[in-house]
């Protein structure tokens, strides 16, 4: 018998844990009673512990679920939160210390909260019982109650001592049974009084044989009986045991047996009143055994009935695809890893070259600018119109005092390229696109809808180039050293970098008129463009003077306008000059070196290509190859090492997951719970074989 209710207990609880369908769950035995009719002292007997919240402003606010697990070879006593993960607690203060503050934790405007707390208690001196223990229906209200929580208590009680549960209505001897709320209420739901069994506690306050008659009771008849108990704790074995961990068993029942024995006339065996907590256990027991049985067909068909449901589900939508959360992980970590494989073989020397010669480009540009083109054509001595602007056929014959300025120039502009920190900056501007590159890895991986992953594979990449970046740059730096002092150029390499930056010119050139051009639009076409050009143009000749500067517009132009035309003029200047060097870089006089000072354009995007030879060679041994090497093993430390709820807090951070895994769960907690089942109606009916052999 014992083996059953076990069983069926278990199978309860992970009908439970399967949850969705409140009609999927084997009966209870729920415990009703008003406040103080001695509800905690019988739970308590029954348990050997005290461990329920108590004090004058303690309220229950959760239900209870209490499942009870006798260990017969163990010694140990001790009590478990499934929910909370605490591991088993032996102090079984401490048990009440966490019900309590669960119980706090309900928020006083909610009253009292339908989500029970489960509590599982494994003893040797405990039977197997699931007993759920709801909060103590209120009578008279205290001052500082909401008057709310008596209507929500009623109707959490109401809600559990539905059938198929089996209730256990707690009621004090000295309270007459006609006033008894549990009775009364469990009355309304079981007129007939067949699955309601009456506690009566507090025997020892009324004389014996008023307890004999309260115990014997026809008003309310009950199928499964009275039973009468005293489960006041004597005070001097309070006292007595240390509180928490003594078990107060004996001391309950000696005091109880001492009660009942000092009147036989009225609880002798002839009376055929039941008295005892220790009956009262057998009663619930076996009350329980056989209302759990008397279930078990119909939910076992419920049971069948939803993992069809599931299955189908399943078969449907996922196309029976099996998943776990760690099959979820591993697989996702796959293929971002696949993807990231794919990624490092597109990306090598020659993007890495690409990305570093286009910034030393921009640099070369800026460096042009500041020394060569940052005079407005008119400002220019004609000397240096003529070299700048013009190309070199046409220049007449260069001054030597003006050759010597020219090699100044070029000479410094030659030395700030090579020293504008090459190591760092093709470094960083590298380290930034691997980044980059990882971040849209990351967006059309199915780590997307992770903020979790993203975050930790954003760490670990940047983490690494991090790392190695600060030796990679100071190591390029060393490598680029040489060319700060000298660099050769040979025709070959000059052809090339007349080549290229022919092409950079020109595309320079196509922005700065495509920007020239917007702006006119701005201005409002190409008409009045012109004519705010020309009014500033003769400004700057002195031909029209500004007043205050045109703060407040000039020339029938306002001041916005007159701003856009300066802007609209110097982007037309720069076009010229860029058109102007562009036929000299491509005149006959460019075409070698040795006239390098007068080409600086050419000779510096050499000096530039030579620069990203070495970066890019450095970078791909260093920076790549090393956090192509790294990184995919740093995800691996990282995603292998999770612990279980983390992994399943990370798969559940999708939706479309968490519904597959859901359903997959239920559907193995279903086929799970209904083989248990099957096995327990094996058994069960084994039990009934032998029961009618014997
Ligand atoms: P609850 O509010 O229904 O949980 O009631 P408690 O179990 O806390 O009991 C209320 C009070 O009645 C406590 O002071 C108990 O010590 C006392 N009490 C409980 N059972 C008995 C009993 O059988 N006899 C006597 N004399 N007092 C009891």
């Amino acid at each position: 018998m014992m083996m059953l209710t076990r069983k069926m207990i278990e199978i309860r609880s992970l009908l439970q844990t399967i949850g969705q369908t409140e009609s999927l769950t084997l009966p209870s035995i729920v415990v009703v009673g008003s406040q103080s009719s001695g509800k905690s002292s019988v739970l308590e007997a029954i348990v050997g512990h005290e461990f329920l919240p108590k004090g004058s402003n303690m309220v229950t606010r959760r239900p209870i679920e209490l499942t009870l697990v006798n260990t017969p070879k163990a010694h140990a006593e001790y009590g478990e939160f499934p929910a909370l993960g605490l591991g088993k607690i032996t102090d079984f203060s401490q048990i009440q210390k966490t019900l309590t503050d669960l119980n706090l934790a309900v928020p006083e405007k909610e009253c009292v909260s339908d989500d029970p707390i489960q509590l599982r208690i494994s003893s040797p001196n405990v039977p197997d019982l699931s007993l759920i223990d709801l909060p103590g229906y209120i009578q008279v209200e205290a001052f500082d109650q909401p008057t709310e929580l008596k209507v929500k208590i009623q109707e959490l009680c109401e809600k559990y001592i539905q059938p198929p549960n089996v209730i256990l209505a707690i009621s004090a001897a000295d309270v007459d049974l006609a006033n008894s709320t549990a009775l009364r209420a469990s009355r309304r739901v079981d007129p007939r009084g067949e699955r309601t069994i009456g506690v009566v506690t507090k025997m020892d306050l009324v004389e014996p044989q008023r307890g004999t008659q309260i115990l014997n009771d026809r008003n309310y008849p009950l199928k499964l009986g009275y039973v009468g108990v005293v489960c006041k704790i004597p005070q001097e074995s309070k006292s007595l045991f240390k509180r928490g961990s003594a078990n107060i068993l004996n001391a309950i029942s000696k005091n109880e047996a001492s009660y009942f024995n000092s009147h036989p006339e009225a609880f002798g065996e002839g009376t055929k009143v039941t008295t005892g907590t220790s009956n009262l256990r057998k009663k619930l027991m076996h009350v329980l055994e056989s209302t759990m049985s008397a279930s078990l067909a119909s939910t076992s068909e419920k049971v069948s009935r939803e993992l069809a449901e599931a299955t189908y589900e399943f078969k449907v939508q996922y196309n029976e695809r099996p998943l776990s959360a760690e099959s979820y992980l591993a697989e996702s970590l796959d293929a971002f890893k696949h993807g990231f494989k794919s990624f490092t073989e597109s990306f090598g020397r020659r993007e890495v070259r690409e990305i570093v010669k286009n910034e030393l480009d921009q640099q070369v540009l800026n460096l042009l600018a500041q020394r060569y083109w940052n005079k407005p054509v008119e400002n220019l001595t004609p000397e240096e119109g003529q070299t700048v602007l013009k190309t070199l056929e046409e220049l007449p014959k260069v001054k030597e005092q003006d050759m010597e300025l020219w090699k100044l120039r070029c000479d410094a502009s030659t030395s700030t390229l090579t020293k504008i920190g090459i190591g760092r900056l093709a470094t960083s501007i590298t380290a930034q696109a691997l980044q980059e590159s990882v971040q849209s890895l990351i967006q059309n991986s199915t780590f997307s809808n992770h903020p979790f992953a993203v975050n930790a594979i954003r760490e670990a990449s940047e983490g690494i180039l991090r790392d190695l970046s600060w030796e990679t740059a100071d190591e390029l730096e060393i490598c680029v050293k040489p060319y700060k002092y000298r660099v050769e150029v040979d025709d070959a390499d000059w052809r090339r970098g007349r080549d290229h930056i022919a092409e950079v010119l020109k595309r320079e050139l196509r922005d700065c008129e495509a920007a020239a051009k917007a702006m006119e639009e701005q201005i409002g076409g190409r008409r009045k463009a012109k004519d705010v050009i020309g009014f500033i143009d003769r400004v700057k000749r002195g031909e029209v003077v500004l007043e205050g500067d045109g703060v407040g517009g000039a020339g029938g132009f306002s001041a916005a306008l007159l701003t856009k035309g300066r802007e609209a003029l110097f982007l037309r200047d720069r076009a010229d000059i860029l058109k102007m060097r562009l036929s000299a870089v491509k005149s006959r006089q460019c075409s070698t070196p040795a006239n390098k000072y007068h080409c600086p354009e050419v000779f510096l995007d050499a000096v530039a290509s030579q620069l990203t030879n070495t970066a890019d060679l450095f970078l791909d041994a260093e920076l790549l190859s090393k956090f192509y090497y790294q990184f995919p093993r740093r995800l691996e430390q990282e995603f292998r090492s999770l612990d279980e709820s983390t992994v399943e807090r990370f798969a559940r951070e999708d939706p479309k997951v968490r519904k597959h895994l859901d359903l997959v769960r239920r559907k193995d907690g279903l086929e799970h719970v209904l083989k248990e089942m099957e096995s327990l109606r094996l058994l069960e009916s084994r039990e009934r074989e032998r029961g009618r052999r014997d």
